[in-house]
């Protein structure tokens, strides 16, 4: 193993501290929110007139699962109650996205500190990147 340099520290001290954020993530929630109003099915009910008065606030959190979409209701004030569930949803993406760039960046380094691993079709960066989330371990 060659000895790090300072890059080398500063990358893995970059690497560590995200690695840290994952661990305070202590619930998660995906899926857009949205207030509806409905229709019902009785006839001459305010909510057939036109303009229509539609009846109830119904909060909905919609979410997509293999391509189906699921929904479920939230009561009024759960939204609001669970703001930090659905930060914490864009938070994991962000650093899980750094996390795998600063990962990829640290297999560079240590590749191009060792002579006797050519890096197969070239560059190695570009073909991760580009099949999103599948990354292989030999
Ligand atoms: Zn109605």
């Amino acid at each position: 193993m060659v000895a790090k340099n300072e890059t080398e520290r500063r990358l893995e001290a970059n690497r560590r501290a995200l690695a840290g954020q994952l661990g305070e993530i202590d619930g998660m929630l995906v899926g857009s929110v949205v207030v509806r109003s409905t229709r019902c099915g009785k006839s001459g009910c305010a909510c057939h007139d036109d303009p229509p008065t539609l009846l109830g606030r119904y909060t909905q959190l919609t979410r997509a699962v293999e391509g189906k979409t699921f929904t479920r209701y939230l009561s009024a004030e759960e939204p609001a109650r669970y703001r930090p569930w659905f930060d914490n949803a864009r938070r994991l993406k962000e650093i899980t996205a750094k996390l795998e760039i600063a990962s990829l960046h640290a297999l560079e380094i240590d590749r191009s500190a060792n002579a006797n691993s050519p890096i197969p079709g070239g560059d190695a960066t570009r073909r991760v990147t580009r099949r999103r989330s599948t990354l292989r371990c030999a």
